[in-house]
């Protein structure tokens, strides 16, 4: 029934398009953790935009905010002047999030995307040391363009683009090895090491818990052993909170869990709140060398997406009480993927908040699992670096029983697929 309607898409649209054959059919609307096809069958939604949707579809109080803003005659493009949205954001995020940890960055709107806050990230990083080499780590994802790209740790995803544009040196994720020593050591020796081929690098760049690279989850240890190496060798810091920023881990900051304060920090996805394009970059103060215009772009103003953020960060941010609910669903899909995991062999599990993978040895099964999911009205992707996890993202406000029936059909899937 789906093939007729997806002509066009086949017809017109790039070879490269990939969520529109996971999901083969054609959405119209969707409200909460919830979207509904064009033939009217709903699909409730454990991937939320890919991390950009953590306070749901069409959320009702970002909507009202939105639909005043724009009745007002409110600027919705605004390149990056002044104006009444922006402000109100920079004392939200100031308040709601910066002040109450005692964060001093200042914010830099690199552009509307994810990858558009890594390529300032590493382009300030190299301003700032006069170094040129980053290092980054095995299984990461930091985006498209070819500078984030050259720190992406995805062959796959690199092979279309060619050779790196940035020097980049991948050193071992977290648990590659025992131990947090051992990795060190390791890295230590390397940078000590003049025949190691490694520059002095610049920066290091990290995914507290790398999404697009199957769930790897960093231990607090570990991220502390990090950020202690890089204070102790002069290299910046960066976290890339561009996928478990805004609350998806359970604290705003996903590098809270770890007690560490990052020089440099990336944010998109859900930072507008609404699905809206933004993103923010976030220095320590003293890192902001920046001469004005040496990072710009047409759409760093989009106004819509400051009402959209700071509506949500004065709504969700408040209180610890999204930070609550998101670690304890988080525990309730993790007992439902620790009983498979028990059930079968070859399953198993790593998460933390709302960002759970179900683990499995092949990426047939896991794909296989996905398929099965999507017929009984449940989309739920894969990641990993051959696709061997289904990761789950639903919206931080799912309802417990949208979360029940989403991992009954993922649980009697995986049954059917491991049987
Ligand atoms: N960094 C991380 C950690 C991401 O997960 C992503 C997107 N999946 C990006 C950067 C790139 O963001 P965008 O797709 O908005 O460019």
């Amino acid at each position: 029934s789906t093939a007729g309607e997806t002509d066009i898409f086949a017809h017109l649209e790039s070879e490269v398009r990939s969520y529109s054959r996971t999901w083969p059919t054609v959405f119209e609307k969707a409200s909460g953790s919830w979207l509904r096809s064009e033939s009217g069958k709903d699909y409730l939604d454990f991937f939320a935009g890919a991390g950009a949707l953590n306070y749901g579809h069409n959320n009702p109080i970002l909507k009202s905010a939105l639909v005043d803003y724009i009745m007002s005659d409110g600027i919705t493009h605004g390149l990056d002047m002044n104006t009444v949205a922006k402000r109100e954001l920079l004392e939200t995020f100031e308040e709601y999030v910066l002040a109450p940890r005692g964060l001093d960055y200042k914010v830099q709107f690199p552009g509307p995307t994810g990858t558009n806050s890594v390529e300032a990230a590493l382009k300030l990083a190299r301003k700032v040391t006069g170094r040129e080499s980053i290092i980054n780590f095995t299984n990461a994802f930091h985006g498209m363009t070819l500078g984030a790209l050259s720190v992406t740790g995805n062959s796959m995803k690199r092979a279309g683009a060619g050779v790196p544009l940035v020097h980049a040196t991948p050193m071992p994720f977290d648990n590659y090895f025992n131990g947090v020593t051992e990795d060190f050591q390791w890295f230590s020796r390397v940078l000590d090491d003049a025949g190691s081929g490694l520059n002095r690098p610049a920066a290091v760049i990290v995914e507290t818990v790398q999404g697009e690279g199957g769930v790897n989850i960093a231990r607090p240890e570990w991220l502390r052993a990090l950020a202690d190496l890089c204070k102790e060798r002069d290299i910046l810091l960066i976290v890339d909170d561009v996928q478990m920023g805004c609350g998806r881990t359970g604290p705003f900051f996903s590098f809270e869990v770890a007690g560490i304060t990052p020089d440099i920090v990336t944010l998109s996805k859900s930072i507008g709140g609404y699905g809206l394009p933004l993103a923010l970059t976030l220095f320590k103060r003293e890192l902001d060398v920046w001469g004005p215009g040496e990072h710009n772009g047409t759409f760093r103003g989009n106004n819509p997406a400051f009402v959209t953020a700071t509506a949500a960060l004065k709504h969700y941010w408040a209180d610890d009480k999204l930070q609550r609910e998101t670690l304890r669903k988080g525990e309730r899909i993790r007992q439902t993927f620790m009983n498979l995991s028990d059930m079968f062999d070859g399953v198993s599990t790593r998460g933390r908040g709302l960002v759970q993978g179900l683990v499995f040895e092949t990426h047939e099964n896991a794909q296989k699992v996905c398929a099965l999911a999507f017929e009984e009205g449940l989309l739920a992707e894969t990641s990993g670096p051959s696709d061997e996890v289904v990761k789950l993202l639903p919206p931080l406000t799912i309802s417990d029983d949208e979360l029940e029936f989403g991992l009954n059909i993922l649980a009697e899937a995986t049954a059917k697929v491991q049987a």
